[in-house]
């Protein structure tokens, strides 16, 4: 049976990510992944992810993404690829919605540089926003877009070029403690023992971290493009930002802007309505190109949600050789840089600088 210092169970965003920090560390790496690079069954495809600073949803993110953005642009030298794409972005609702408040606190606790704008400012600068009085903005400039598929192929070379093995359509169908202390990994196709194991298998994670109590749900989110009426001229990069909008009553929606083939991809983030007339019925008021423009494409991708919204990142509660990592609820892709060399630390030397403690799974307990 072939043994390894660290085996990887998932090669999406975050196992990518893992196995190139863990194998630039000198370690025998085994990734294994159940289906081809760049599949679109999981939750990083469908070509951008938002990446942002003065984070909303809790403060304690921010020391995070600094590391992340410079674990990206690090990652961009290494492999000559562009990853990152800067547009700046806008936290759009009215001035007590989360976005907007939550942006403030973090930007306030940690010194970050923004600017409120008002709705006619708003529509001054971006004219395709059309946002009623009393909506306001956080504006940032460093925020922008990433580009997911792109970004795992850098993380996946990176580990490679370290001597990485990674081994594509060979599901895990079973893991176990040894009594040797090492951990036994089947696969559809072999066994093999490692002294560490990461998992990082996105919307699997219920069945393979196998931790009944984890109140984990997966949840299908569908992507748009659309052509806006009037031509994508008014969201093109330079001039348009990333934003989220909060509409009120449970409903944000977020968005790009237009690509290299004119395409402007919109999407809820949270919301319970699904369809394409609700997204064009949320984006009327607020950006009717928009919502008047051709549907082109749209494609589902799973969010994997925890109650409190905030990741899993942790030692496995009955078996400490094993780290396991749910970084998603629909935000964390930006992170995939930085939760790799988590997990690497986790896997490596069982402890981490980096502020993982929002993260720990004895909050479900
Ligand atoms: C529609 C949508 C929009 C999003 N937008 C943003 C955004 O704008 N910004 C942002 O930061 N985040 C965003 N996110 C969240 C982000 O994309 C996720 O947090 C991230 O992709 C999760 O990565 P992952 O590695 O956990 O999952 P994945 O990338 O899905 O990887 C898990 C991998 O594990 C493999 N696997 C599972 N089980 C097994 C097994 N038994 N054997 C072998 N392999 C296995 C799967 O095939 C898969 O490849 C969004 C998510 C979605 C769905």
């Amino acid at each position: 049976m072939a043994g390894f210092d660290v085996i990887i169970v998932g090669l999406g965003g975050m196992g990518s990510a893992a196995a190139a920090h863990v194998a630039a560390r000198g370690k025998r790496v085994l990734g294994l992944e159940q289906f081809q690079p760049g599949h679109t069954q999981g939750s990083s495809h469908g070509r951008s992810r938002v990446i942002r600073l003065a984070y909303f949803e809790h403060p304690a993110y921010v020391p995070l993404l600094r590391r992340a953005y410079e674990l990206w642009r690090k990652l961009e030298r290494d492999t000559g690829r562009q990853l990152l794409q800067m547009t700046g972005g806008l936290m759009i609702g009215g001035p007590d919605s989360d976005v907007v408040s939550g942006s403030l606190r973090s930007a306030r606790e940690h010194g970050l540089d923004h600017e409120m704008l008002d709705a006619a400012e708003i529509h001054r600068r971006f004219p395709p926003f059309t946002p009623r009085q009393g909506i306001v903005a956080f504006y940032e400039t460093e925020a922008g877009l990433l580009f997911p598929e792109e970004s795992n192929q850098a993380h996946l070379e990176v580990a490679a070029r370290s001597g990485a093995e990674l081994r594509f359509e060979e599901p895990v169908t079973e893991w176990r403690m040894l009594r040797s202390g090492a951990v036994e990994v089947r696969t559809t196709r072999d066994r093999y023992q490692t002294e560490r194991l990461i998992l990082t298998p996105g919307a699997w994670a219920s069945w393979l971290f196998n931790i009944p109590w984890l109140p984990l749900t997966v949840e299908p989110q569908v992507l748009y493009w659309f052509a806006p009426s009037g031509g994508a001229v008014p969201f093109a990069p330079a001039r348009f930002p990333i934003y989220i909008w909060d509409v009120g009553g449970g409903v944000q929606f977020y968005g790009f802007p237009a690509d290299d083939h004119q395409r402007v991809k919109v999407a809820f983030f949270r919301s319970p309505a699904k369809d394409e007339h609700s997204m064009r019925a949320a984006l009327a008021p607020c950006i009717p190109a928009l919502a008047a423009g051709t549907m082109l494409e749209s494609v589902s991708c799973k969010y994997t949600l925890t109650p409190d919204h905030h990741f899993v990142i942790d030692v496995h509660p009955d078996s400490p050789k094993v780290v396991v990592a749910s970084p998603c609820s629909g935000h964390g892709y930006k992170f995939a840089s930085v939760i790799g060399e988590i997990l690497a630390d986790l896997a490596t030397s069982g402890a981490t600088r980096h502020p993982i403690d929002l993260f720990g799974l004895s909050r479900f307990r």
